[in-house]
């Protein structure tokens, strides 16, 4: 078993160590990550300048940093190392639940490796975004997913969320709840208009989906599929389209 591990907090983060170490009692590992904080890059990919490639180790394992996104490296680990069986993403700094998924660069680089037919899953350490990270209470979750993929071929791609002391694993659907999202105006120190984007935390989440377990203390894990079609509307939007006339084919 060959294990690619990725990340998008950086080669220097704790929770890449902790999942190479993880990861090095299912097979050989090496790791593709960024110089530095790739967070929040979503499914970004360099197309602008060349990419640069240095050789790293995290704990036992090598590998290569790279001055690119999460999805950059893990294509570059792919390419460097040609036949890696699984993909393993994290452990991030934080959680990556409903619809920070979408914005998530750890997912990204799960879900990179996926694109390039390789099965991954991205792992996140809730509530640990401030930098006290202790992994140790779900390391044993980590191998429990890591063992579930390895017995599913079908698991393609996997969302992992870890609570900091988890009381059992659920099997999830991503919360789709709207996203509350706000822009925060600030002056800097020369006066100058400034902003961020942040977003008010979500309360009450549905019933069986990921933020509703991690509000119950429990590792969410949830499979991700590439294909984005709306199928519950495809049909209806479809007749309405025809109706309309936008599926009248002229001449091919
Ligand atoms: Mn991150």
């Amino acid at each position: 078993m060959r294990i690619l591990v990725s990340n998008d907090d950086g080669i220097q983060s704790p929770g890449l160590l902790a999942l190479a170490t993880a990861a090095g009692a299912f097979g050989s590992v090496r790791v593709s990550a960024p110089d530095g904080e790739q967070s929040a890059m979503g499914h970004a990919i360099t197309v602008d300048r060349p990419l640069m490639v240095n050789p790293a180790r995290v704990g036992s394992a090598e590998g290569i940093r790279v001055n690119g996104t999460p999805a950059d490296c893990v294509a570059l680990g792919l390419h460097h190392w040609r036949g890696a069986d699984l993909v393993l993403s994290g452990i991030n700094l934080g959680s990556n639940l409903g619809h920070e998924i979408w914005y998530s660069g750890t997912v990204a680089a799960a879900r990179q490796a996926a694109l390039l037919g390789v099965r991954a899953a991205a792992f996140s350490l809730i509530g640990a975004e401030m930098g006290e990270a202790d992994f140790q209470a779900s390391l044993p979750y980590v191998e429990r997913v890591i063992r579930l993929l390895l017995e599913q071929p079908a698991l393609r791609l996997v969302n992992v969320n870890l609570p900091p002391q988890p009381k059992g694993m659920l099997w999830t659907r991503q919360s789709v709840r709207a996203y509350e999202g706000r822009v925060v105006t600030g002056q800097d120190p020369y006066g100058r208009t400034h902003y961020w984007l942040t977003a008010a935390p979500l309360s009450d989440p549905e019933e069986g989906t990921d933020r509703w377990a991690a509000e119950h203390g429990l590792v969410s894990v949830t499979p991700l599929h590439m294909d984005l079609t709306d199928g519950a509307i495809w049909e209806s939007a479809r007749a309405k389209a025809s109706e309309m006339g936008f599926e009248i084919i002229g001449r091919l």
